[in-house]
């Protein structure tokens, strides 16, 4: 097997192992890793698509990280894709109307970010490990609801490790800020910021990227690592997944073995439709990637018309976790198709202008949106075909598909990525259905839900307006560096 080297987006002599990329989250210069070249699998599709989700992830794993060993990588796999998901296909597709659903949210926080921050944690205390590293580790999360509460999760009572997660105070769903401020676990600290998710995750790369604080820090024993997605080893877990949904559009008789499938991913930092970008590298049948933005469609933008552009003002939608006008892990794609010295050049313009040219309208990922009225049509239209009830970013991402299907005339069967339980975001979900839930509170809309969908209120969920509220905490978002150096004392 062929050893990968992960090297910088802005320079490519800022190489590194997979497990020092993975323990150092990001470049010293503020870029970020990407494999030198990409593996290419050595089984076929059809030897893969007899194995378990387990097996299937260490063939996927074992060629990007591979100064990982073969034990440790079925241990880190099988700590984390266990029973925590509550069903042990991990990750289900169903055919529901004219596509195909892969289910991404069957883990702790019911979000697709478990599928990666289930293994984040034993990914990188195996790193840490394999480094002789000596220092505790401080992850730093900034959040657009979703990833705070699988890092959360993931990272609770996990020895040397210590978590801060940053969230807009008021940019999430109650769901999910209920679901972050009750969270457990001594080394866990949760802090709302008065400002957007850009604020938050602006400010935490530059905390990664200050010399003298790392420096003043590790003298007291502390190292920075990100679990956000700008982590190569959030990236490459959620690669397995793409092929375990081809595999199942093979076997519901969507596809032949080795026929093309368009996937529609609902977008915002760009990291889970570029793991599929890998995947297709790797020799995936994919023939179109449609990346669905909401209202905050500065990627449509640019995949139809080359100028990046987050000058614009910022939307509050109804799918909070795509609230997002600096999608990190676009500057991988771009380093992909153009080189480090470029990329860099972009990276400096995005900085000072806010904005950038780079023409990728005539490539394989096609940009498109929906506007909220779509999203809630979409929602309605699912449900009445299919008594199936989409959660707001997979009806963004179902409404994008529809709308690219009328213009281009693309039939190519579908896969619909699904990143949310409808349950995380219950009230927009069933007044999109039916007007009449307006008045009600959110937590007895739940019961609604369950009514209607047929599907049970999930278990990590059940009960949580109850729950003792743990972190209370709410800071201006010029403050966030100063709050991390006032709590890593030991
Ligand atoms: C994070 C998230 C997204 C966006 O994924 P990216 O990898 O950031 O593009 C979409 N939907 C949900 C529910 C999410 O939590």
């Amino acid at each position: 097997m062929k050893n990968i080297k992960y090297v910088g987006t802005r320079n490519k002599s800022i190489t590194a192992t997979a497990s020092e990329a993975i323990l150092k989250g990001i470049c010293d210069d503020g870029g970020l890793f990407i494999p030198e070249e990409f593996p290419v699998l050595d089984k076929s599709l059809e030897e893969l698509s007899t194995l378990s989700y387990q097996d299937l992830a260490y063939e996927v794993l074992k060629l990007f990280l591979t100064d990982f060993t073969e034990e440790e990588l079925r241990y880190c796999i099988n700590s984390a894709y266990d029973s925590k998901f509550d069903t042990p296909e991990i990750a289900p597709l169903v055919k529901k109307a004219d596509v195909g659903i892969l289910e991404l949210f069957h883990g702790r926080t019911i979000a697709f970010k478990d599928m990666a921050l289930s293994i984040l944690p034993y990914l990188m205390k195996t790193a840490a490990k394999k480094n002789g590293m000596d220092k505790e580790i401080v992850i730093l999360t900034a959040t657009s609801g979703d990833t705070g509460k699988a890092a959360l999760e993931g990272f609770a009572n996990v020895e040397g490790i210590r978590i801060m997660v940053f969230f807009p105070e008021d940019g999430v769903s109650p769901v999910q800020k209920l679901q972050m401020t009750t969270q457990e676990g001594a080394n866990t600290a949760v802090i709302g910021i008065k400002g957007n998710f850009d604020d938050a995750q602006t400010a935490v790369k530059t905390i990664f990227t200050d010399k003298e604080l790392a420096k003043d820090l590790e003298e007291k024993g502390f190292v920075f690592s990100s679990a956000n997605s700008i982590n190569i080893g959030r990236l490459v877990p959620q690669v397995v997944y793409y092929f375990k949904a081809y595999i199942e559009m093979v076997k519901l008789g969507e596809v032949k073995m080795g026929e093309e499938i368009n996937v529609t991913v609902p977008t915002g930092n760009f990291g889970n439709i570029l793991a599929g970008y890998f995947a297709k590298k790797m020799g995936l049948p994919v023939k179109t990637f449609i990346c669905a933005s909401n209202e905050n469609k500065v990627l449509y933008d640019f995949f139809n018309t080359g100028v990046y552009d987050k000058n614009r003002s910022f939307a509050v939608t109804t799918s909070p976790s795509m609230d997002i006008l600096i999608s990190s892990n676009l500057e991988r794609l771009l380093c992909m198709k153009s080189d480090q010295s470029a990329t860099k050049t972009l990276m400096e313009s995005l900085n000072k202008e806010g904005k950038y040219t780079l023409d990728l309208t005539k490539g394989d990922i096609k940009g498109e949106y929906a506007t909220e009225a779509e999203t809630a049509a979409a929602i309605k239209e699912m449900y009445e075909k299919a008594g199936y009830v989409l959660d707001t970013h997979t009806a963004v991402a179902y409404a994008s598909y529809e709308k690219y299907k009328a213009k281009t005339g693309d039939n190519t069967p579908a896969v619909i990525v699904s990143t949310a339980s409808p349950y995380k975001f219950t009230k927009d979900v069933l007044v999109s259905i039916d007007k009449k839930y307006e008045d009600k509170d959110f937590f007895s809309l739940m019961g609604e839900l369950e009514k209607i969908s047929g599907v049970e209120i999930p278990a990590p969920i059940k009960g949580i307006e109850n729950r003792p509220i743990l972190h209370n905490t709410v800071i201006e978002k010029d403050s966030i560096k100063d709050f991390v150096k006032e709590h890593l004392t030991k």
